[in-house]
């Protein structure tokens, strides 16, 4: 029997890829077809199988939207080849969200689906801008209406004047008709001190807040020229913004920081500047490409017991390393009676994350960390096994060499620059709309310059340079870079809380 189709209809929040659910999460990865929206960010999309057929059905400017009857029309037949659909919509698909059509047209061509809720921006957005939609002495209810119907409609449906004694009013889609709402509140008799709120982005990092009264909202809207898509929120408790806004209170609110690793590895320093309140902004200026040749490794994996040492300089080495071990039908029993060794934190982590013990980490993150920490114990004849990238500096081996071990570099990996950067991103860089950037190793910055050209860095202004250390410093200082900032520990969370510290005297 071939295999039946199935439609998940998933909510993803309202833009903060924190707020999507862990079931959604879960359902993303195993759909074969995901159908989605505008407003779906780029960090819930990449949970979807690489595999996965990703049709777009949002509109953009300039590219013409799919009707709703289209939309239909690609579920169902996605689901009859056999497909599992993951089909995508922002905040939750039951609150206008059309999901409820979708569904119905999915079960009238006897197929199944499955509803994943999503967290409302009705809801989520006011928190995230301090404003309650309940609070027990301001309002016991609250609606959520839709803000599109137009002006002139001969029969509303809205009830404007059963609605206006609602205590607290959520608006979705209504920016644009922010006068006729206004105007219908006031002649349903709601008071005209009461305050307003439209809060635009909101849970993205660029979220943007104007709050008035019923009486002066629209022209505060006008003057700040104010777009869509926003909510808009009407009663008392808008007021407790005042007290309870946070989210512009994060250590990095406000922040423009360009992240240039790899997209594998960014993913880590990504999240810990949105997690600050940071907008990050993401430039794979590197991919990692596997060695295409790594016999020397897998002799390497069948003389193991002879090593005295294992000296891991990077994630990707880690990575790499023990997904060919365990390609050979090999696991870490081998590595037993080894002293192995972490060039810092991020890379221990990845090793004991295996089950295994890091003998040592060095002081200092670097080679030359390494290589003193090694000084003493390195007896001559010791055979170290160092799998690395390719270019890597020579100073560790070498040094290795002189203490009088036997030393196995085995080139596993290299960092190339990367093919592809989106454009938008690429003009955000170009008129340096920007705080911050971030380079975590020298192939970052010689990657970067290669992409933007060294002129990029010798007429850049207002941007601080941020480098993980010294190293990394001195090769952005070779390509023509002021670097501003240099944490006191070489390690990515000492480089976010330099620039935090950087960005709190900033304010
Ligand atoms: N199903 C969605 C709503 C779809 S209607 C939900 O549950 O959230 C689309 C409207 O939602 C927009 O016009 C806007 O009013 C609101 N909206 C969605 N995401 C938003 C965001 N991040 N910030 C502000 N408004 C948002």
């Amino acid at each position: 029997m071939p295999k039946q189709g199935f439609v998940y209809l998933i909510g993803a929040g309202p833009g903060d890829p924190g707020l999507f659910t862990i079931k959604g999460k879960k359902v993303l990865e195993k759909a074969e077809v995901v159908v989605y929206d505008r407003l779906i960010g780029q960090e819930i999309l990449a949970y979807a199988n690489k595999d996965a057929e990703l049709i777009y059905v949002g509109k953009a400017s300039g590219h013409h939207a799919l009707s709703q009857d289209e939309i239909n029309e690609v579920l169902v037949r996605k689901a009859l080849e056999g497909k599992t659909v993951a089909r995508l919509k922002g905040g939750d698909p039951f609150v206008f969200g059309r999901g409820g059509e979708e569904a119905l047209f999915i079960r009238a061509h006897g197929l199944e689906f499955e509803i994943v809720p999503g967290i409302t921006s009705a809801v989520a957005v006011p928190a995230y801008a301090g404003i309650p939609v309940t609070h027990r002495e301001a309002t016991s209810s609250f609606a959520v209406i839709t803000g599109h119907e137009k002006p002139g409609k001969a029969i509303s449906s809205i009830q404007w004047d059963k609605i206006s004694g609602i205590g607290t009013l959520v608006f979705l889609m209504g920016v644009e008709n922010l006068e006729f709402i206004v105007a219908n509140l006031r002649e349903a008799g709601r008071s005209m001190d009461t305050p307003v709120a439209l809060i635009r982005r909101g849970t993205f990092p660029d979220q943007e807040v104007v709050k008035g009264s019923l009486a002066d909202i629209v022209d505060k809207v006008q003057r700040a020229k104010f777009k869509p898509p926003a909510v808009i929120i009407v009663g008392e408790t808008v007021k407790l913004r005042d007290k309870l806004k946070w989210r512009e209170k994060q250590a990095l609110w406000g922040a423009k920081i360009l992240v240039t690793r790899a997209r594998a590895q960014s993913s880590g320093l990504l999240e810990m500047i949105r997690d600050k309140g940071g907008q990050s902004i993401e430039f794979p200026s590197i991919e990692i490409v596997k060695e295409a040749d790594l016999s020397p490794l897998y002799e390497a994996f069948t003389l193991m017991a002879g090593y005295k040492w294992i000296i891991f300089t990077s994630v990707n080495a880690v990575d790499i390393f023990f997904a060919e071990l365990r390609q050979k039908g090999l696991d870490i029993r081998s590595l037993h009676g080894i002293n192995i060794v972490a060039i810092g934190p991020a890379t221990a982590q990845q090793l004991t994350g295996r089950g295994l013990i890091v003998e040592l980490i060095p002081e200092e993150y670097r080679a030359e960390g390494i290589i003193e920490a090694l000084q003493d114990r390195i007896k001559a004849g010791d055979k170290v096994l160092l799998p690395r990238a390719q270019g890597a500096r020579k100073i560790l081996p070498r040094s290795l060499r002189e203490m009088g071990a036997v030393v196995n570099e085995i080139i596993v990996y290299q960092a190339k620059v990367a093919a592809h950067i989106d454009t938008v991103i690429m003009e955000a860089i170009k008129e340096g709309r920007l705080d911050y950037i971030t380079f975590t190793s020298s192939s970052t910055v010689t990657n970067f310059v290669k992409i933007m050209g060294r002129e990029y860095a010798r007429d850049l202004t207002g941007v601080k340079v941020a480098c993980i250390g010294p190293i990394t410093a001195g090769t952005a200082r070779d390509n023509g870079f002021t670097v501003d900032i240099i944490p006191e520990t070489y390690s990515v969370p000492a480089l976010l809380n330099a620039i935090i510290q950087d960005h709190k005297l900033g304010l």
